[in-house]
């Protein structure tokens, strides 16, 4: 027997609706790409999303059709998110930090038929253009004023907007359908496209706003410091209308001084991004003797994206910022753990407590976890056996666009590639990805705690641990570090880690370099950095020792 309930189907433009009827006042600040400070709400978001939605019917574009985007965080960026999946179409956001050889490969594997682009990309698009096969229309998000020097052809996104009405009926559609295109930034191979539901766009959004999901809510000013073009930024672009948030949107700056003075003069009460914007955050605060404790309202702030170093952590915390992690990936939703303690956790330690915030967190609801090993046996969740995790829920991929790529198994089981030990309670550690992992005479070494660990030193920027050739151990790890003033003393630091890590973890080596690679989306680029030093021969190699591993 069925129930006798509604069937509506879970649509995005049913979010942006309902914050246009019931936080209409609510504002959306951002930073544009002219550089003037915009201050929009729901209700003119709704508004311009609405004549936006009449215009991309009038260029052509029909249900299924990719749109992309190449865009910062801005209400232009915003209304796409609400148009072009409104009308049926699907979002492709697309990462501008990418090299131009794989924007092409991006653009073209999507099919794009429309590019809407900032201004701040006009050359790249001039360049990009003859590569690009399925696009037809070129639109700059900006006014008539600025569209002097914009590739030729191209649409002025303002003017379009004019010429149509701020009334539009969204249509009705299957929940199923496509909304959003987001390819993986390629960390660990060739870019594959996650193709987004409106039911697992709109599943995820309610979870973000759970208490012990991203707690999001009406009273919340979010500065959204994680990119639009990268998996949804999280999801917060949906979850804020969802429950009413104001969304502080910082444009192309995001370099710590401009994020500070936006979190204090919009009063932000959360923020989200990976590690680096944070690093460059605390530096201003730094640098400049800010005083966050009385200037900034920051309440709660995720590090997320990428190992969080517990350094980093710290010194927000001591801002009086509640800061704790999520683990996620494009292929997730993103967001499907997050780091909550649990009443039974109160009696802990603040130390222990805090331990518990560095981790990547429990699931949330409808998010399945587990564990394998090599032979695809499902581990124990003990907090100690690490082993592949794997995931399941309807915000998890069932397979890439185009087919690519290796989707999850016939029971749902996604291998997310992480190497992790989750704990009776469901706390995810991650230990490492899988490819980074450092493989010493059949025992795994975490790259990621040995450059927690360094960076807790205080001549250490950034750290880095890839694994290099040894004969005896198949691997050893080789600790690169961008000092912080004077180089620490190599020995002396390998001495102040074994306060953290066991002996034989110790690194065999140390370099010093001047920056690392990092992925357009502020990550360490492992893959680069295995490469640079691939034929690396650590010094007891040199020598002909057994090694630090003994
Ligand atoms: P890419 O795979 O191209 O980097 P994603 O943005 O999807 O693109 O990255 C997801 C990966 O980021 C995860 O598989 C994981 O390795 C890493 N990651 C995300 N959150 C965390 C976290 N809290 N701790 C450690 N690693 C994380």
């Amino acid at each position: 027997m069925l129930g006798l309930m509604q069937e509506r189907p879970l649509l995005i433009s049913s979010l942006l609706e309902h914050a246009a009827c019931y936080h209409a006042d609510r504002e959306i600040v951002s930073r544009t790409c002219e550089g003037r400070l915009r201050r929009d709400t729901y209700r003119t978001l709704a508004h311009r999303s609405r004549q936006l939605a009449h215009a991309l019917i009038r260029m052509g574009v029909k249900p299924g059709d990719r749109v992309a985007s190449l865009a910062w965080n801005t209400h232009r960026h915003l209304e796409l998110y609400y148009a072009v999946s409104g009308i049926g179409a699907v979002l492709h956001t697309v990462n501008p930090r990418l090299f131009p050889e794989q924007l092409t490969y991006i653009i073209n594997h999507a099919g794009a038929k429309v590019v809407m682009y900032d201004i701040t990309f006009d050359k790249l698009v001039a360049d990009l253009r003859p590569t690009l096969d399925h696009v037809k229309t070129y639109v700059a998000l900006t006014d008539a004023d600025h569209m002097a020097g914009m590739p030729e052809g191209s649409l002025c996104y303002e003017d379009l907007l004019a010429a149509e009405p701020t009334e539009f009926d969204w249509p009705v559609f299957d929940e199923n359908t496509a909304s959003g295109l987001c390819y993986t930034s390629g960390t660990t191979g060739n870019p594959k496209g996650v193709l987004y539901s409106h039911r697992s766009t709109l599943l995820h959004a309610m979870m973000l706003c759970q208490v012990d999901g991203l707690a999001l809510s009406s009273r919340d000013a979010t500065l959204l410091c994680v990119p639009l073009f990268h998996v949804n930024a999280w999801g917060v672009p949906y979850g804020s209308p969802l429950c009413g948030a104001k969304l502080v949107l910082p444009g192309p700056n995001l370099d710590g001084k401009s994020l500070y003075e936006l979190a204090k003069t919009e009063g932000c009460t959360f923020s989200l991004g990976v590690p680096t914007v944070w690093m460059g955050f605390l530096d201003h605060i730094e640098k400049t003797g800010a005083d966050a404790k009385s200037e900034l309202m920051m309440q709660r702030l995720i590090v997320g994206g990428s190992a969080a170093p517990k350094s980093l952590m710290r010194k927000l915390d001591d801002l009086g910022i509640h800061a704790f992690q999520a683990w996620g990936m494009s292929e997730t939703g993103p967001v499907a753990t997050v780091a909550h303690a649990l009443p039974k956790h109160d009696a802990l330690s603040e130390e222990a407590r805090f331990d518990l915030r560095c981790m990547g967190g429990r699931p949330m609801f409808g998010v399945e976890l587990r564990l394998i090993d090599d032979e695809g046996r499902v581990l124990a969740h003990d907090g100690d056996t690490p082993g592949e995790l794997q995931v399941r829920g309807p915000w998890v991929t069932s397979g890439y666009f185009g087919g690519e790529g290796t989707g999850p198994d016939a029971e749902g089981w996604f291998s997310t590639g992480d190497i992790a030990t989750v704990d009776p309670d469901g706390f995810v550690r991650i230990t490492d990805r899988a490819k980074d992992v450092i493989k010493s005479g059949g025992e795994w070494i975490s790259s990621i705690d040995l450059e927690d660990a360094a960076m807790r030193h205080p001549q250490v920027a950034e750290a880095a641990v890839v694994g290099v050739p040894h004969p005896r151990w198949q691997e050893r790890p080789l600790l690169v570090v961008v000092p912080k003033g004077d180089a620490p003393d190599k020995a002396a630091l390998r001495d102040f880690l074994t306060d953290y890590v066991a002996r034989w973890w110790l690194p065999d080596d140390v370099v010093f370099v001047d920056e690392l690679p990092h992925t357009a989306t502020g990550k360490l680029q492992k893959m680069v950095l295995r490469k640079a030093y691939a034929e690396y021969v650590l010094p007891d190699v040199a020598t002909g020792n057994r090694g630090a591993a003994e």
